[in-house]
């Protein structure tokens, strides 16, 4: 058996981990991005198994496409005890629900990790044998799967994200509702109008207004058969009780929740670069959500703050709409910030729509120095993005470390 593995990140090592637990020994490596590899376009012929990075566009490559696998599909015939596995995808707040997911798991006694997309390989997870695991895929993760599936899933929303690989809504809406055919019994959906009209009779909709299911009622959110007191809820921001009810859910399917399960969120933590608190400075609370890489999840960030903020934008642009934004940012917004590659697109879209002051700074830095000037009477200093990091920084992450860098350099002023 010889096999190729084209992308040498995490889940192409991973993956790798597995072909050789097989018996698989003569595996060559492409990378573009090491220097140590061929470069992708210079694959040889003759593999017996060919597996592929979510990264990689299938269509773009020139190879049998029938000898192509993936680390996901390789983890999953990896799995030999009856372990369940949940499935998470959507657009925005699918690593926050896997994390919760994980955490309520384990707070009830069940072995569960979390992985996948959220950057622990399913592949890793695997050889360490959970009886639980909480699988992030992402569209392009799910585009390659042939053999995977999911007892019970869930897609947290959808909107317009990566329509530099699918080119329209319509094929991204498909990718992500692929994960209906690769889920055994349940999926759980946002009830968001793009869901509502593709999934209607199929999937358990989670309503976005928290009104009808579940619901709340005196700060206590009630599914059929359990319910949580959300006072005991520590992270910020609505979508994250929306979140959380999506971990609930999927955790129903695996634990049999009933009556008061409080004592299972009272301890969550969220994960970081997601609308983490950073710091209070002179009144201000500095918010980081380097992860706000698009426009929705800038908006949702945006809706949970007080009014008067102050709020960055900027880094790569991924050709988001911001004048999407207009009507918040003339809500909440007192003064805007606009930083990096994508400052100069940002204004030209909000141009003669908005009707708060805007400045243009160049780097990260700058702009968290900006907004410690400009604040004062205002509530939060809020850091999402909106725009990919690649700019300035190596990922989200990174980003997202500078960003709390400079306000604890403020905080030490
Ligand atoms: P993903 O893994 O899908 O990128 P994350 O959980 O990492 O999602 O959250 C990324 C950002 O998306 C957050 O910083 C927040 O601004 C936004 N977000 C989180 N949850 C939701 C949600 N349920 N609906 C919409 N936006 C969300």
């Amino acid at each position: 058996m010889k096999a190729a593995i084209l992308g040498y990140g995490k889940s192409g090592q991973s993956a790798e981990k597995i072909l050789k637990v097989n018996g698989i020994t003569n595996i060559d490596i492409y990378d573009d991005s090491l220097a140590s590899y061929p470069n992708i376009s210079e694959i040889k012929e003759g593999y017996d198994t060919i597996v592929v990075s979510p990264g990689l566009d299938l269509n773009k490559l020139n190879i049998d496409k029938d000898k192509v696998t993936n680390e996901i599909d390789l983890a999953y015939s990896k799995i030999d005890n009856n372990a369940k596995i949940i499935g998470v995808t959507g657009t925005n707040g699918k690593s926050t629900i896997t994390y919760l997911t994980e955490q309520i798991l384990n707070h009830y006694g069940i072995k569960a990790k979390a992985c996948g997309n959220i950057g622990y390989p399913f592949g890793e997870a695997v050889l360490e044998q959970y009886d639980a695991y909480v699988v992030e895929l992402s569209s392009f993760q799910i585009d390659l799967i042939k053999l995977f599936k999911a007892d019970s899933s869930c897609i947290s929303n959808i909107t317009d994200d990566h329509f530099d690989r699918y080119g329209n809504l319509e094929n991204y809406v498909n990718a992500k509702l692929k994960i209906l055919d690769i889920t055994k019994f349940k999926v759980y959906a946002l009830n968001d109008n793009i869901l509502k009209e593709k999934l209607t009779g199929v999937a358990r909709f989670i309503d976005k207004d928290l009104i009808s299911y579940p619901f709340i009622e005196d700060e206590v959110m009630k599914f059929d058969n359990f319910y949580v007191n959300l006072q005991k809820f520590n992270l910020f921001g609505w979508h994250n009780k929306v979140n959380l009810a999506f971990a609930l859910s999927l955790a129903s399917e695996v634990v049999n929740l009933n009556g008061d399960v409080t004592n299972l969120i009272s301890t969550l933590k969220g994960l970081p670069h997601r609308c983490e608190y950073v710091a209070e400075i002179k009144g201000n609370i500095y918010i980081n959500d380097s992860k706000g890489t698009n426009v929705d999840s800038t908006m949702v960030a945006l809706k949970s703050m007080d009014d008067n903020c102050i709020l960055i934008l900027g880094g790569k642009d991924k050709g988001g709409n911001f004048s999407l934004l207009t009507d918040l940012i003339n809500k909440k917004v007192k003064s805007l910030i606009l930083y990096g590659a994508a400052a100069e697109k940002i204004e030209s879209q909000l141009k003669g729509k908005i009707d708060v002051p805007h400045y243009k700074v160049n780097l990260l830095k700058d702009a968290v120095y900006k907004a410690y000037e400009l604040s004062g009477n205002t509530s939060y200093v809020l850091f999402s993005p909106g725009c990919a990091s690649f700019d300035q920084f190596k990922n989200f992450e990174e980003r997202g470390e500078y960003f709390k860098k400079y306000v604890k350099e403020l905080v030490n002023a």
